[in-house]
């Protein structure tokens, strides 16, 4: 049965939500108010700055920064994913420290926050539960137009009232004084990532009116637009094929799709990441490019993380692309480490 039949099978039965899932209390309203803020400065940002663009235009500097920023945060968002979600890899305090800096100010929210809807997403994907599906909203109904669907898994989820319970799901964040360090303080690393670092490198290029045009647009229209790339992988990489392909049969609608993969450094090889979802490389194919997950290979040659993860692809350095199939190659599961 496709994700889509099922879909259509349970639209019938009464929804109902999984244990870990709060609808209201503290945690409900502190997440409106951190979205409500982050997306106002975000789409606020990217208006003035499309406008800036076109009124003043944008040089060199400007570009530069927006690049560069959009590398690391891209980056940071994959040790986001690979580390403190999934645990594909060990490291010291030193590392975890950078790792959770970077995470922080890809400006997707705290790590406590990240990991818990994350795991959540994987426990129940493409299932009522699911924080992010194009086949069910935030209450565990069915959506009976893809358009619909879509927008929610893109960024129309964030606006749910449904909240991931990180007491539930990320006891392991809880208890790490690193982690919750940087979620304490995430808006100083928000601050930093789409304000004073763009601003700063703008002032030091080419004064006041650089400074201006690199926050509006290599900090607030980069964090939002790459906070959008990201999103893809909720969204194009759940269309049961539509886009993409999907090299395992899992019981959800994920799909390896090109695009975003290249845009997110690897995130997009996302049927083959709910299948083996600890491993630290996702790739499978000479044609499947996973920058992050390189750069963690790399890493680990250098000694500075280690117990890389890899169930499911061989490395690179083990002269082979192929892919060792596990077990019944259905429905991805998250490994029980990582859901702590
Ligand atoms: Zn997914
Ligand atoms: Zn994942």
């Amino acid at each position: 049965m496709t994700v889509v039949e099922s879909v259509v099978s349970e639209q019938l039965s009464e929804p109902k939500m999984p244990p870990g899932v709060l609808t209201e209390g503290p945690v409900v309203d502190a997440k409106f108010r951190d979205s409500y803020i982050s997306f106002a400065l975000m789409i606020g940002g990217s208006i003035a700055a499309l406008v800036w663009a076109f009124w003043q235009g944008i040089g060199w500097v400007e570009v530069s920064v927006f690049a560069g920023t959009f590398v690391l945060s891209t980056i940071g968002i994959g040790f986001m994913h690979r580390y403190f979600v999934h645990r594909s890899f060990r490291c010291g305090p030193v590392m975890r420290t950078i790792f959770a800096a970077l995470a922080t100010m890809a400006v997707q929210g705290s790590i406590v926050k990240w990991v818990s809807n994350h795991r959540r997403h994987h426990l129940h994907s493409d299932r009522p539960g699911d924080v992010h599906s194009p086949y069910y909203d935030g209450s565990g109904n069915a959506y009976t137009s893809f358009a619909k669907g879509m927008s929610h898994a893109q960024g129309g989820w964030v606006w749910d009232r449904e909240t991931t319970d990180a007491t539930y799901y990320a006891k392991d964040i809880l208890a790490d004084p690193i982690a919750m360090f940087f979620t304490r303080t995430r808006w100083y690393w928000y601050a930093l990532s789409a304000l004073i670092i763009p601003g700063g490198i703008g002032y030091a290029f080419g004064g006041v009116h650089t400074m201006i045009g690199c926050i509006l647009f290599s900090g607030l229209f980069r964090s939002y637009l790459m906070t959008m790339a990201t999103s893809l992988v909720n969204s194009v990489c759940h269309s049961d094929g539509r886009w993409g392909y999907r090299r395992f049969e899992t019981h959800d609608g994920t799909t390896n799709e090109l695009v975003t993969t290249l845009l997110t450094f690897g995130e997009g090889l996302h049927n083959n990441h709910h299948r083996f979802p600890r491993d630290a490389y996702l790739s499978h194919a000479w044609y499947e490019i996973d920058i992050n997950g390189l750069i963690i290979l790399g890493l680990g040659k250098l000694g500075l993380v280690h117990d890389i993860f890899a169930a499911g692809s061989r490395t690179p350095s083990d002269g082979s692309s192929g892919s060792r199939d596990l077990d019944d190659g259905k429905r991805s599961i998250p490994d029980t480490e990582a859901v702590a």
